[in-house]
């Protein structure tokens, strides 16, 4: 999908949602950037530019640009969820360490092939998954 302003028109007139400037920030907040930030982080950052937006607005409209496939919804076990632009959808797993917090994004094609396999002999094929690993620093 080609997530121009025009796209961001569209979703958002399918939801009953009136297109206007404050969303259109919320979402040029969340693709400049490509880290892993909770929506309260987000909306912090729409704040300190200076954008007159609600929280509630915020949140709703994180909701909608999940749901549409504009930006990625993760779990991480934090009691919280962290959104990610999912633009140039590559698709990646995440890694998260423990002990510094540090969130790191890595791709694997062997990994990638064996959970299709494993898939394949049960009967089915993989539609999506979510792979996590929670890690620590190798003592050295
Ligand atoms: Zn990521």
């Amino acid at each position: 999908m080609n997530q121009s302003n025009g796209a961001l028109k569209d979703i958002l007139r399918k939801e009953g949602l009136r297109y206007t400037n404050q969303r259109q920030s919320i979402w040029d907040e969340i693709r400049s950037n490509h880290d892993h930030r909770d929506a309260e982080d987000i909306y912090i950052s729409i704040r300190n530019n200076g954008v007159n937006v609600s929280r509630a607005t915020v949140y709703r409209t994180i909701d909608v640009l999940v749901k549409n496939r504009f930006v990625r919804k993760m779990d991480l076990g934090e009691g919280r969820f962290r959104y990610e632009p999912r633009l140039d959808d590559k698709h990646h797993d995440h890694m998260v360490c423990e002990e510094t917090g540090d969130i790191i994004e890595y791709f694997n094609q062997e990994l990638e092939d064996l959970q299709e396999k494993i898939a394949n002999e049960f009967g089915y094929t993989v539609v999506r998954h979510v792979h996590q690993l929670f890690v620590k620093p190798l003592k050295k």
